[in-house]
């Protein structure tokens, strides 16, 4: 994608656009920036903050002249998390308040399907995604035909879809659900019966707690899928009194090994809740980093596992993102229409 784009002469990059704009490091912006700075300086060191600040300065001042917002997904970096987003969360979070924002651009800092969540909730607005790379292992598991498939082989029975998933998925279901909300979306419908797409281990968590009988997809987060029961173990046993609170996209024997599942957002209201002297947070690495700053008496456990697709998008790219107004996101209006449709119900419900 950056190929392509830097070929084009009316595309201009990260350090040419800082030139435009007249931003260089400077011990001044040290100054400026310092309440910035203040937020991550426990996970960023000093030496490498004259990188990333004059960025956040063009940034910063660039979403202001554009009327623009950006949605950050608890899973990016942290200079991007707490030094350019207006809006942090999930990605059912982060589409409902930018619905609730008087800005002409939504900037999405996060993966493609969260893109297209927000423009599927903001039709009106411009959506921008930095980088055509942040894909996501679970959404790309599965196509529309594949939903038609199944619904042909399972007539009659609802199709709840995850929110990692494709718009052209979405349309084919009754209603989305996020992990926040699976069990309460399966528990709503009134058949014994029902299809759960795409994440198998997310609808294995569901079939614990629930009657009713789950129809799976095998679709999996390539992030949580690698945490393994034994991993666990052996944090218990060198971290003596550590707490371990896992997602629940982890596979079942993962999530049996916790003290606590939930989405992001429960995760993180549950270390402000419970102030845990340690703390094992089993999901995208990044969210440790990014809720350690608001929790500085708690030691936060790291078994790092990255996800590759949230890591595309960095200072660089956003800035481009806004500057050239690259990639817009567009969702066919046949599809945006249904797609919608089983998003607002999960909304409503
Ligand atoms: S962490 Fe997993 S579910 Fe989330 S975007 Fe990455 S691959 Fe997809």
């Amino acid at each position: 994608m950056k190929e392509q784009n830097t070929k084009n002469k009316d595309f201009l990059s990260g350090p040419e656009i800082l030139k435009e704009m007249n931003i260089s490091w400077s011990g001044k912006m040290l100054e400026e920036t310092a309440d910035q700075y203040s937020k991550v300086s426990r996970v960023i060191p000093e030496i490498e903050w004259p990188f990333f600040a004059p960025y956040i300065k063009a940034i910063n001042i660039l979403k202001k002249d554009m009327n623009a917002v950006i949605l950050a997904h608890n899973y990016q970096t942290p200079e991007i998390f707490h030094c350019i987003s207006d809006i942090r969360g999930d990605s059912l979070q982060l589409a409902k308040e930018a619905g609730n924002v008087n800005a002409d651009i939504i900037l999405q800092c996060g993966v493609h399907f969260m893109a297209e969540t927000s423009k599927l909730l903001n039709m009106d607005k411009t959506v921008l995604i930095p980088s055509m790379e942040a894909g996501c292992s679970l959404a790309e598991s599965i196509t529309g035909e594949d939903v038609r498939k199944i619904k042909k082989e399972n007539p009659n029975i609802p199709v709840v879809t995850y929110v990692n998933t494709s718009a052209e998925v979405k349309a084919e279901s009754d209603i989305c659900c996020t992990s926040s909300n699976a069990l309460d979306i399966v528990n709503s419908l009134e058949s014994k019966e029902i299809i759960f797409l795409p994440d198998e281990y997310l609808a294995m968590n569901i079939a614990k707690e629930t009657k009713k009988k789950i129809i799976m997809w095998k679709g999996r987060c390539e992030v949580h899928e690698e945490f393994t029961p034994e991993e666990i173990v052996e944090f218990r046993e060198n971290e003596p009194g550590v707490k371990v609170i896992a997602h629940p996209e982890c596979s079942p024997e993962v999530v049996a090994q916790s003290d606590f599942s939930g989405s992001t957002s429960a995760m993180i209201n549950w270390v402000k809740d419970n102030q845990p002297k340690k703390v094992l947070m089993v999901t995208e690495c990044s969210m440790s980093d990014n809720i350690s700053v608001e929790n500085p008496n708690v030691n936060f456990v790291r078994p790092c596992n990255l996800c590759p697709h949230m890591k595309t998008i960095n200072l660089e790219n956003i800035l481009e993102s806004l500057w050239n107004k690259k990639t817009e996101i567009k969702i066919n209006p046949e599809i945006a229409i249904k797609a919608k449709q089983a998003i607002v119900k999960m909304i409503e419900l």
